[in-house]
C-alpha cells in the first residue's frame, strides 16, 4: 500500500456515529489506530435518536427538503430479541443500571441508551467530533484521503487521513415504488421514513405499499386509528389475500396496478379502494453524496459496487471501506465483525487478496446472483441473495482471528427470523413480540451472554 508500512497505526476518518460508526471506532482503537469520528448530529445513536420532526417533503423526494436522519417512530420496538441484537463485546442485557426497559424486544429509547453506554464504556466519545457534516472525501493522490466537513457555523474544514470508513447509514433517503398514476393522487402521501405516530391517520382509508418490517409494524400501529388499512404487496406467499381474519379493518392485496384520478386505487386482482392516504413502506436508497471516486465506487440499482465482501472497493482497499451495508441480518454483530476486519487490514495484521483477485471474487459473486435470478437491488440483502449470514460472519471472525458465532445465537436467530420475515406475518395481524407462546420460545436462552451462553 502506498505510504503505509506493513504494520502501522493509521489516522482514520469514520463517517457517522451510529451503531456502525461506534463499532468501527472501537475496533480501530483496539487495533492501535487513531480514529476520528465525524458526526453531523449532536449525539451518538444515528437512526435510534427518535425525533418527532420529519422531512419537509413527506415522501422525501424533494432534494431541497430539510433532511431528518432518523426513521424511528414513537412506538417502535426492536424486531430482534435484545440478546441477538447487541454487540458481542457488550451484551445488551436488561436490568443493568443504565437500562430502563427490560423487555426482550425493547423500545427504541433502550437501544439508544445501550449505544450511549457502548460509547461510554469503550471511551469512544473522546474521538467523536459532533456537528461535523462530511461534504467531501476524496483520495489525495498518495493513497491518503482528504476529508472536508461543514461545522455548526457552516464553515468548511478539511483534514487528511490515512483511511476512511463510511458508516453513514442507509435508512435516510426514501425510495418510492414506481406506481402508475401515483403522481395524480390528490390525497396525502407519506414515506415510512416520515411516519411517527398513528394519530394523523384517524378515520382515514390508508393504502400501505410494501411488505417489509416497517409496513407490518406501521400497519399494526395505525389499525386502531384508521378506518381501513389496505396492504399492497408483491410477496407471493401471502395466505390469505383479502380481509384478514380476526381484524375488522385490515385487508391484504396484491400490488397496486394503478391509481386513478378520482383517488381509487386498483389492485392487480381487480379489487379497488378509495384511499385517503398512500403510505410508502418501500425502503431506502444507498446514498454517499460526499464520496468523490470518479466513478470507481458507484450505486447502481441499490448495488454499491464494486465491493469485496460488501466492504472494500478493490481499487482503494483497505483505505476506503463501508460498514453495515448488508440488510435484514444481525446488524450490530455485522458492524463489529466488519470493523475488526477493516482495522486488521489497515494495520497489516490481515492481508487482503490482490486487487485482481478481489475483482474476480466480486465478478463471480455478481454472476452467481444473476444466474440465480437475484435482482441487483438485492445484492446486499443477504437473506434474499441466498448468501448465508452466519457463514459470512464466521468467515469475517476467522479472518481476523476471532471466535465463530456462538451456537446459541444461531438457534435464537432461527426463532427470531419469524418476526423479521414480514410476509409470513401478514396473515397474523398481531404483534408476535407480545404473544406469550413466542416469549416461551426464547426461554432456553434466559440469561444468555457471550460468556454464559446456554
Ligand atoms: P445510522 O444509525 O443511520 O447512523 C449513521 C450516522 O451517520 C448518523 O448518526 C448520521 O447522522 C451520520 N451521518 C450520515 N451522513 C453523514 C455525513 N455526511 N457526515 C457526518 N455524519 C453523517 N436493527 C436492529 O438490529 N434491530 C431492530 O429492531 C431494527 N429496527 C429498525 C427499525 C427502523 C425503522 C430502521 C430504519 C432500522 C432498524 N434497524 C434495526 C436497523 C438499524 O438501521 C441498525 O440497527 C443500525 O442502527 C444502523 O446503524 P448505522 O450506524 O449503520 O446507521
Amino acid at each position: 500500500m502506498p505510504g503505509m508500512s506493513s504494520s502501522t497505526a493509521c489516522r482514520v476518518a469514520v463517517i457517522g456515529a451510529g451503531a456502525a460508526g461506534l463499532a468501527a471506532a472501537r475496533a480501530l482503537i483496539l487495533e492501535g489506530h487513531d480514529p476520528v469520528v465525524l458526526e453531523r448530529e449532536g449525539r451518538v445513536g444515528g437512526t435510534w435518536v427518535y425525533t418527532p420532526e420529519t422531512n419537509s417533503d413527506p415522501t422525501g423526494q424533494d432534494a431541497s427538503r430539510n433532511a431528518v436522519h432518523s426513521s424511528m417512530y414513537q412506538s417502535l420496538r426492536t424486531n430482534l430479541p435484545r440478546e441477538l441484537m447487541g454487540f458481542r463485546e457488550l451484551p445488551f442485557l436488561a436490568g443493568e443500571s443504565w437500562s430502563g426497559d427490560a423487555r426482550r424486544f425493547p423500545g427504541h429509547e433502550e437501544v439508544l441508551r445501550y449505544l450511549e453506554r457502548f460509547a461510554e464504556v469503550f471511551g469512544i466519545r473522546e474521538v467523536i467530533r459532533f456537528g461535523k457534516e462530511v461534504v467531501r472525501a476524496r483520495e489525495d493522490g498518495d493513497g491518503r484521503w482528504r476529508v472536508a466537513w461543514r461545522n455548526c457555523e457552516n464553515a468548511e474544514e478539511e483534514e487528511v487521513f490515512d483511511a476512511v470508513v463510511v458508516c453513514s447509514g442507509h435508512f435516510a433517503v426514501p425510495r418510492l415504488a414506481n406506481i402508475p398514476g401515483v403522481e395524480q393522487f390528490r390525497g396525502k402521501q407519506i414515506h415510512s421514513h416520515n411516519y411517527r405516530t398513528p394519530h394523523p391517520f384517524r378515520d382515514q382509508v390508508v393504502v400501505v405499499i410494501g411488505a417489509s418490517s416497517s409496513a407490518m409494524d406501521i400497519s399494526q400501529d395505525i389499525l386502531g386509528f384508521a378506518r381501513e388499512v389496505h396492504i399492497a404487496c408483491r410477496a407471493a406467499n401471502i395466505d390469505p389475500f383479502g380481509k384478514q381474519p380476526g381484524c375488522s379493518n385490515l385487508w391484504v392485496h396484491p400490488m397496486v396496478e394503478r391509481i386513478c384520478q378520482d383517488g381509487n386505487v386498483l389492485f392487480l386482482d381487480g379489487s379497488s379502494v378509495h384511499a385517503d392516504v398512500i403510505l410508502h413502506c418501500t425502503g431506502y436508497n444507498y446514498h454517499f453524496p460526499f464520496l468523490e471516486t470518479k466513478g470507481a465506487v458507484t450505486v447502481d440499482e441499490e448495488r454499491v459496487w464494486p465491493l469485496y465482501k460488501h466492504v472494500f472497493p478493490p481499487s482503494y482497499a483497505p483505505r476506503l471501506s463501508f460498514v453495515g451495508l448488508i440488510q435484514k441480518v444481525l446488524p450490530f454483530i455485522q458492524f463489529e465483525l466488519q470493523s475488526k476486519w477493516i482495522a486488521a487490514a489497515l494495520s497489516g495484521r490481515v492481508t487482503l487478496p490482490s486487487r485482481e483477485d478481489m475483482n474476480t471474487n466480486i465478478q463471480v459473486f455478481y454472476a452467481r446472483l444473476e444466474a440465480n435470478g437475484v435482482p441487483k437491488h438485492h445484492t446486499h440483502s443477504m437473506h434474499l441473495n441466498s448468501e448465508d449470514m452466519f457463514e459470512y460472519y464466521d468467515w469475517l471472525a476467522c479472518e481476523c482471528g476471532g471466535k465463530p458465532i456462538e451456537e446459541w445465537r444461531k438457534r435464537m436467530w432461527a426463532k427470531a427470523a419469524i418476526i423479521i420475515q414480514a410476509p409470513s406475518r401478514l396473515s397474523k395481524p398481531r404483534d408476535l413480540r407480545n404473544v406469550p407462546e413466542e416469549y416461551e420460545a426464547y426461554e432456553e436462552f434466559a440469561g444468555c451472554s457471550p460468556d454464559a451462553a446456554p
